[in-house]
């Protein structure tokens, strides 16, 4: 597999994009996780990995989606980007996901890559509005790799995304990345309607459309239409990572996963503290489904003081930690009302006052990628050794 995918890399994607994904993302990566570790042992808490929503404004309206994308734009602009970018490099990190609303719809995109050069970005898209100009500029800044969200079908992703001609638009920008010699990824957010994409033949098609890796996120029912009943069954999540351990080995396609260590006992990012999020209003949360704040990124000049002096941050890890190896949104809902009661935290949802407690309290308890018993370790030494060294539950779990 390894060998395959390494000459498809090599033929396929520009060399400085291939540089900047070896040394940018491969070896600072590695090297702000080592420093992650020092940080913990000094019992100090400021994440690796930053996701930043840097616009709520999108033209889908997707089901599950957590994101207020009507009503008026809020976006972090391009002096405090770079502000709290180069506040996270001193300590080490280089990597941050860059998420919406729909991220391309920023004017200032371009310049937050090209003027941070020396980090490496991954943009959290739905592909429409990514153009071959647009496609020709992430190649020249070399440091930015597209995530492209498909949901299933035409029928399916027109249903899921809430608009018409959905997937044609979305393959558009797909092919404009893949042939700017982009290191190009598709997401799916596996739910009930789309749960055939779980197969072969799905990563077969990725292969041919010059895709380099996937994501199988799992469906989080949140926001205003949150949609439960297509919320996957514990056994239809085991059967998702038996699939992607065993497609690790055979596949010419990389597979990510952020749920799972080398042995496969789950975690979750926010409860470790690897990730934290930020929103489109520069309100710091957990994670981008935990949507009550305590802190923003114009509280302090300092991000990194923010974050490690938060109580409410350090309070979710320890809590949701002790409670799951899971998704304590999903298995949990109660233990977060009694976190955000606790700390007095806001809402951070910005749809209708009390949107944030009303969509918590109506979530009933969903199975998450905890399954005590079914553990399913890596089978690639490749993801084994990656995640043994680099993702893991950091001591979050004892
Ligand atoms: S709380 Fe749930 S959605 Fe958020 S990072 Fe953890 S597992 Fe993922």
């Amino acid at each position: 597999m390894l060998l395959k995918l390494s000459s498809r890399m090599l033929r396929t994607v520009d060399k400085r994009c291939l540089f900047k994904f070896g040394y940018n993302f491969g070896y600072k990566g590695m090297r702000s996780v080592q420093k992650f570790k020092k940080r913990l042992k000094n019992g100090v808490h400021f994440p690796p990995f930053l996701y930043i929503s840097i616009i709520n404004s999108c033209n889908l309206r997707c089901q599950g989606c957590w994101v207020k994308v009507d009503g008026p734009q809020a976006k972090i602009d391009l002096e405090n980007m770079n502000r709290i970018i180069a506040d996270a490099k001193q300590h080490g990190n280089s990597f941050f996901g860059i998420l919406g609303g729909e991220p391309t719809l920023h004017p200032e995109l371009l310049d937050i890559f090209q003027q941070n050069s020396d980090c490496y970005f991954q943009l959290f898209t739905h592909g429409q509005l990514i153009t071959e100009e647009m496609a020709e500029q992430m190649r020249k800044c070399g440091n930015v790799t597209p995530l492209v969200s498909i949901e299933g079908s035409e029928i399916v992703s027109d249903e899921r995304r809430g608009r018409l001609e959905v997937l044609n638009k979305t393959m558009e920008g797909l092919h404009n990345c893949v042939r700017a010699k982009l290191i190009t990824g598709v997401a799916t957010s596996v739910c009930q309607s789309n749960y055939e994409l779980v197969s072969e033949d799905w990563l077969d098609r990725l292969i041919d459309l010059g895709v380099h890796y996937c994501w199988f996120h799992v469906y989080r029912p949140m926001g205003g239409d949150p949609s439960p009943d297509l919320a996957l069954s514990a056994e239809q999540g085991l059967e998702l990572r038996k699939f992607v351990v065993k497609m690790r080995s055979r596949k010419p396609i990389g597979i990510v996963d952020a749920y799972y260590d080398d042995k496969g006992q789950a975690l979750c990012p926010a409860a470790t503290g690897v990730s934290h999020h930020i929103n489109p209003w520069g309100e710091i949360e957990p994670c981008p489904i935990v949507q009550f704040t305590r802190e923003t990124i114009y509280d302090d000049e300092s991000l990194f003081k923010v974050m490690t002096e938060s109580q409410y941050l350090e309070d979710f890890r320890k809590s949701a930690a002790e409670a799951t190896r899971g998704c304590v949104v999903l298995e949990r809902p109660d233990l977060l009302r009694e976190l955000v009661q606790r700390h007095g935290a806001a809402d951070s949802t910005h749809r209708a006052p009390g949107s944030g407690m009303n969509e918590l309290n109506a979530l009933q308890p969903l199975p998450s990628q905890y399954n005590p018993g079914n553990e399913v370790p890596e089978e690639h030494w490749l993801y084994r050794f990656a995640k043994k060294n680099w993702f893991f539950g950091f001591g979050a779990y004892t």
